[in-house]
């Protein structure tokens, strides 16, 4: 099997799905690996570097003409994707929920689409290959580092000889992967750190991390915000609307806010009106992990724009931060992919075997039609 790793033409984006340590585990498991001229550069991996571990850097061209495997992070954009041939494997994340229609058309053209976003996030033994958690963490923990930067006075309580400092009071909304690393990551920085998320199974994860979960109240007779799969449900306008107002005192007194929260498929849940942003001292810090094209957890924050309001509130829309640490995000990524390619490749054959759990869930829509194998 020859697996073959493009270049991201994605703008910003600056990771790569395999790094050279990658490379050398996929040599010894047998595979030819090919890498696109470049391809590592946004990471800092030289082509020499990958050449010295046995993979051959080669034009896109050539890519495509010989790799059973395309390996990407993103999804391709459209040149990219009419240069993948039938029979050909895509292996990245596709993000199938916001963009069917590329989906759609690669089955058409008899390309097969292995979207790591719908990676069965509960089974144990899919854990290694989870690229949705690798590169939350790095987005958690670059979250709290950027907001900490962004922030003019100390995360930490400090005692000086010009007496003590207060630290900083964060509060994180969302405690999934990003958020549980963005309180992880405060907390060694020194802040006193509340946290709040939908799934009521959070509070103990929040709580083990030494920050303080906020209870809200949910409105009565309404269920638990715990959706399918570990992931969260929507909740209904008026059960949003009450969740705001409670957040509303809190973000008043806290001097960062991160937010993280996502619903699969959906538009990510407005949890910090303009108003409440309003409510916030000068030179408090929000940042908005969830901001995208669809709009983020924080109305009005904008996809990687810094916007210092007139009230003094620095507002960060932060919605590739994975991007914004490349070596490590990519690092990850790629030993996410080892172990899906070894899941997938068995005495040297590409088995796609709809029966197998894990890949029917990443084939998605092939499932559905019985898929086509090996
Ligand atoms: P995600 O990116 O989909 O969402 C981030 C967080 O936002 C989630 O915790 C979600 O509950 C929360 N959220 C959604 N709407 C909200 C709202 N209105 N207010 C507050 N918070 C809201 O989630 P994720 O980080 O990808 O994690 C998804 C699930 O997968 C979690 O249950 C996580 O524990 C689980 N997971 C399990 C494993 C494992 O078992 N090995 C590994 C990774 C993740």
């Amino acid at each position: 099997v020859t697996v073959g790793a493009v270049r991201e033409r994605a703008p910003g984006e600056r990771r790569v799905a395999l790094v050279p340590e990658a490379v050398t585990l996929l040599r010894r498991a047998g595979l030819d690996v090919l890498i696109e001229t470049g391809a590592g550069a946004g990471a800092w991996f030289t082509d020499a570097e990958y050449t010295d571990v046995g993979a051959r850097v080669v034009p896109p061209e050539e890519l495509y003409a010989h790799a059973d495997v395309v390996l990407c992070v993103g999804p391709p954009d459209p040149e990219t994707a009419q240069a993948l041939r039938g029979g050909q494997t895509l292996i990245g994340l596709l993000e199938p929920l916001r963009h069917p229609a590329l989906v759609q058309e690669l089955y058409r053209r008899g390309v097969r689409p292995v979207s790591l976003d719908l990676l069965p996030r509960t089974l144990s033994r899919a854990q290694s290959m989870d690229a949705l958690t690798s590169q939350a963490a790095v987005a958690g923990y670059k979250a709290a580092v950027l907001a900490a930067d962004s922030y003019d006075r100390f995360f930490p309580m400090l005692t000086t000889a010009a007496g003590t400092m207060r630290p900083a009071q964060v509060l994180v909304l969302g405690a999934g992967v990003a958020g549980l690393q963005a309180i992880a990551t405060a907390r060694r920085l020194g802040a006193v750190v509340t946290a709040y998320d939908v799934r009521p199974e959070s509070r103990e994860e929040v709580e083990s991390l030494g920050a303080r979960f906020l209870d809200i109240k949910r409105p009565p007779g309404t269920e638990s915000g715990a959706g399918q799969g570990g992931y969260a449900r929507e909740l209904s306008a008026a059960e949003q609307a009450a969740q705001r107002e409670a957040l509303d005192a809190h973000i008043a007194r806290t001097d960062i806010v991160i937010t993280t929260a996502q619903v699969p498929g959906r538009r990510p849940p407005l949890l910090v009106t303009a108003a409440a942003v309003e409510t916030m001292k000068p030179g408090s810090v929000v940042v908005d992990l969830a901001a995208s094209e669809l709009g983020g957890n924080v109305e009005g924050s904008e996809p990687e724009k810094t916007v210092v309001l007139d009230n003094g509130v620095t507002v960060i829309g932060a919605g590739h931060l994975p991007s914004a640490m490349a070596t490590a995000a990519s690092t990850a990524y790629a030993r996410n992919l080892v172990a899906l390619l070894r899941h997938l490749v068995r005495d040297g054959e590409l088995v796609l075997d709809p029966a197998d759990e894990i890949t029917a869930a990443l084939m998605g829509e092939a499932s559905l039609k019985g898929g086509a194998s090996s």
